[in-house]
Order: C-alpha cells, then structure tokens, then sequence
C-alpha cells in the first residue's frame, strides 16, 4: 500500500460522458481537462473521455495543450485562456485552436474562437468583431449557472444575441451545469469539465445528475495512539481528548491537498467513517478511531462515498479546489488508472 495512492476509474469517466451526452442530445460535447484534468491526469482521463464521445479537448494554456498532443495525435484541441503573438507559432505546430478574447490582433494562422464577455466580467469581447475565415467558435462563460438561474438567462439571451448574425460557425455556451440544467445554453456544443469527473457542478449528491466520482484517495494508518483524558494531538493542541480515545495517524497532509481546513471532514478507517480530528499537519492527519485499530489499516480520503463535494463544504470551498489541489505524483503519491 501506497502512502498517498491516487486511482483514476476510467469506467466512471466514460460513464459520466455518456450521461452528459444524453443530456446534451445534439450538441457536442468537449471534454475539458484543464489543471491536469482537475487533478485527475489529463491525458489518461482524455483517453476515456474521447472513446465515450467527447469529441474535443479544452485546456487554459498552450502548455497544457502540447503536452495532450504529445498524448493524443489526432485529437481537437482548443486553449480556452490567454495566449500572447509569441505563441501561435507553438499552437500552429501542435495543430491546436486558439481563444481571443481581448481587442489585440486576431492571429490569422490558427483556428480561432472568439470569446464574447456575456456577464462573467472576466476575460472576454465586449462586442463581436465580424469574422474572419479563420474564425471557427464564438463562446462565452457563464457566471452563476450553479446557483443564478435569472442571470444565467440573461447571459443565454445575450450570446443568442451577438451570434444570430454568424448561423454558420460553431457556438458554445454551456459549462456542466448549464449543460445539466439549461436546454437554452447547450447550443452546438458545451465545454463540460467538472462533471466528467463525476463531481456535482452544484455542490450536491452527483449521484443525482447520474455521475460517479471517477477518482480514489487512499493511505492506510501508520500508527495508532491512545490519548487519556486531557491529552491532545498535534500542532496548536487543536483536539484535547474528554474521554479516553483512540487515534490514527495517515501519512498525508496538506502537502499532498489533505488541506488545513478539512479538520472535522469524514474519511473511511477500515471501511467506517471517521472523523478528521486537530490540526491537518504538512505530512499527517490524525483520525479519531471507534476502537483499537491495527497499523496498515486502509483509509480512503476520496472514494466509496467519501465526496470531494463534503471535503468542500467542511473547508468552505468548492470540490474544484479540493481536487485541483491534489499533489497526486511522485515523490510523494503513486498513481494508477483502472477500468482501461
Ligand atoms: C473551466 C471551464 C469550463 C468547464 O467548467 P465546468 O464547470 O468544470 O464544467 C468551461 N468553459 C470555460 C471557458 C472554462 O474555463
């Protein structure tokens, strides 16, 4: 057993693609696999998503896009963030697709995507310009498509707006929630990142939208402690026992993601749930155990029931964050991929 194991499900992956084109009918889906695929391994999960039907693979920077190309010879890809005159000689070379979203020269050598600001108040063209030959998308973000459906609306009728004019090229919209919930936004195609994952867009059950967490975090219990009534464990005396306890120490900590403010999330000890107790250290979590436990016992920290979803809400943030957090390579983690 591994000290920080990281298992990627692929069958889970093709498993949420299936769900997401369902849903998306015609339009196509593009699988996006940013961040390395939001801490899952971008090019394995790819792989999954292209042989379930995604058609296209969306990443934030050229970087990110050369290193999928290396991967996957024939697939699309399109950068969706920045990218400055010095790096459409690279794009061209990896046959990849460029994002503009500012008033700086449209380079005319590569495919582009013109990204239109709807609302989001981020990157993105107040207005269209009209389109060139080289021009193959027009898109937009949504802002609050999880939470904000008046918005959300305005933002639709908006793109809806500046695109009627160019019936012929390409339009996307929908993030995975927009893709879940809004018909209006789905369009000819939606960018579904989070979902893919099997991580609910919404913060809730994924199970609900028919999604299954694609990846597992495991460690086991490197040893195991009985505080008395008034001992404590770790940096700040954070947790005091009141009653005799027992205690297991995971080999994981904020340096592999396991972040500070998980202190009181659930993880699985031998299949049961217990909860994180005291401060998360850079290299070790303490678990309060039901009983005396043995040393090597498994613990799961993502998987079987164990949410990324619930680790957010204890730290205040959302399951994104968590699992880009992720410190999922060597020297510190191992990772494995099954269902292949
Ligand atoms: C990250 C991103 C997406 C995917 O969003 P999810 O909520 O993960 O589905 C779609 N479009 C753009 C422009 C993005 O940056």
């Amino acid at each position: 057993m591994a000290r920080s194991l990281f298992t990627l499900d692929v069958d889970a992956v093709r498993h949420n693609v299936r769900t997401l084109r369902d849903v998306l009918g015609e339009a196509e889906l593009w699988a996006v696999v940013k961040a390395d695929g939001y801490g899952h391994g971008a090019a394995d999960v790819a792989r999954a998503a292209l042989d379930a039907g995604a058609t296209t693979l969306c990443v934030a920077t050229l970087d990110e896009a050369k290193a999928l190309r290396r991967a996957h010879g024939h697939a699309r890809i399109i950068v969706m963030g920045p990218t400055g005159p010095g790096e459409v000689a690279g794009a061209k070379r990896a046959r990849v697709e460029l994002t503009v979203a500012t008033d700086a020269p449209i380079p005319d050598s590569v495919p582009v995507h013109l990204k239109l600001d709807t609302g989001m108040g981020r990157w993105g063209l107040s207005e269209l310009p009209s389109p060139d030959r080289n021009i193959v998308g027009m898109m937009s973000h949504l802002a609050s498509a999880d939470v904000d459906s008046g918005f959300t609306r305005e933002q639709i009728r908006r793109f809806l707006d500046a695109t009627a004019a160019y019936p012929d090229i390409t339009r996307h919209l929908a993030n995975s929630a927009a893709a879940l919930r809004y018909p209006a936004a789905r369009l000819d195609a939606a960018r579904c990142g989070i979902a893919l994952y099997g991580i609910s867009p919404f913060g809730g059950d994924p199970a609900a939208d028919d999604l299954r967490p694609a990846l597992r975090w495991e460690s086991e219990v490197a040893q195991v402690r009985r505080l008395l009534l008034g001992d404590s464990t770790g940096y700040g005396r954070r947790f005091v026992a009141e009653r005799p306890t027992w205690i297991g120490l995971v080999p994981v900590g904020y340096a592999d993601g396991f972040r500070r403010d998980m202190t009181g999330t659930d993880v699985l000890v031998g299949g049961d749930r217990c909860r994180v107790v005291g401060t998360v250290s850079m290299d070790a979590v303490a678990v309060e155990l039901p009983g005396e436990l043995a040393v090597g016992t498994p613990v799961t920290l993502l998987g079987d029931g164990i949410l990324a979803e619930e680790h957010a809400r204890i730290a205040d943030t959302i399951a994104y964050e968590i699992v880009c957090g992720l410190n999922t390579r060597a020297p510190r983690a191992r990772r494995d991929v099954i269902g292949v």
